[in-house]
């Protein structure tokens, strides 16, 4: 791995970073000048390099319309990312390119940007955490406007003061022995405790050994697996707004008393600490074979 920061001279580092490109150029920044960077992404283009752009839905890079539309036109994938509120934005400055090499900073792609102070950091070579920006950019890519607005809102709960409402999918302990395992989503107050099913029975065939085979693994490993594949599993479901997954774990502590709790494995955006990573209750989740 190595690690270069710049504190001039972006847009030339920028170009040449992305002239290096052999397969994938992915970039999500916040305000893009097309025309200024133009030459270099039809020059990608021409090169069969893919070429997946998010910025932000604002005026000014609206104006980029014509630029735009003709890049798409050459097989570019460009959104221009809508958000419920104008106080939110999409306000990354990174690209990845060919899933090892990291630009990122506060510099956006454009003309003003020059005239602020500004940093740029490349990291090259740079597996594993590459991986983790392009994860967020596929979950940027994902999501719609009315996704975020939904997942930004929260209920109040009516039985205590401080609660909020959350959808949690959560898994049963036990799994049949074809490896499947059935969850049922629960709406849950995040202070109270109390909740309601609002679906029954969702089923996984792959969670159960998935977190049974890695619990040798090392945390890392482990964590990481398990996220992109929960990821994946919540795209299946996107009908239910699911705030977070997790599963049932009993333990049983030196004096024989049970202990049960309900892990949570992953939070979707927007969640944060507003769910803690493990909560005092199995919520009736029960499949057995
Ligand atoms: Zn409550």
């Amino acid at each position: 791995m190595k690690v270069t920061a710049y504190f001039e001279d972006h847009k030339n580092i920028i170009e040449e970073e992305l002239k290096k490109a052999k397969k994938e150029v992915v970039a999500a920044v916040a305000w893009i000048n097309f025309e200024l960077y133009n030459d270099v992404f039809i020059a990608l283009l021409e090169r069969e390099i893919q070429l997946k752009i998010i910025c932000t839905d604002n005026p000014s890079n609206r104006r980029y319309m014509d630029c735009i539309k003709n890049l798409q036109k050459k097989g570019a994938v460009i959104k221009l990312l809508q958000m419920p509120s104008n106080n939110n934005h999409m306000h990354h400055k990174f690209a990845i390119i060919d899933g090892v090499t990291i630009l990122n900073g506060s510099f956006n792609w454009s003309l003003n940007a020059a005239k602020s102070f500004e940093n740029l950091t490349v990291i090259e070579n740079c597996n594993s955490e590459a991986k983790k920006f392009l994860r967020e950019f596929d979950a940027i890519l994902k999501i719609e406007k009315e996704t975020i607005k939904k997942l930004q809102k929260f209920s109040r709960c009516k039985n205590c003061i401080d609660g909020e409402l959350l959808n949690v999918l959560v898994f049963s302990e036990q799994s049949t022995e074809y490896s499947e395992t059935y969850g049922d989503v629960i709406c849950v107050c995040n202070n109270c405790l109390e909740f309601d099913k609002i679906e029954e029975c969702v089923q996984d065939s792959q969670i159960y050994t998935l977190i049974n085979e890695l619990s040798g693994a090392s945390d890392d490993f482990e964590y990481d697996h398990i996220e992109e594949y929960l990821y994946q599993h919540l795209a299946s479901h996107s009908d239910l707004d699911i705030h977070a997954i997790g599963k049932v774990k009993s333990t049983v502590d030196w004096q024989d008393n049970d202990d049960v709790e309900t892990r949570i494995l992953w939070k979707n955006k927007f969640v944060g600490d507003r769910l803690p990573d493990s909560l005092d209750h199995d919520f009736g989740v029960y499949y057995d074979n």
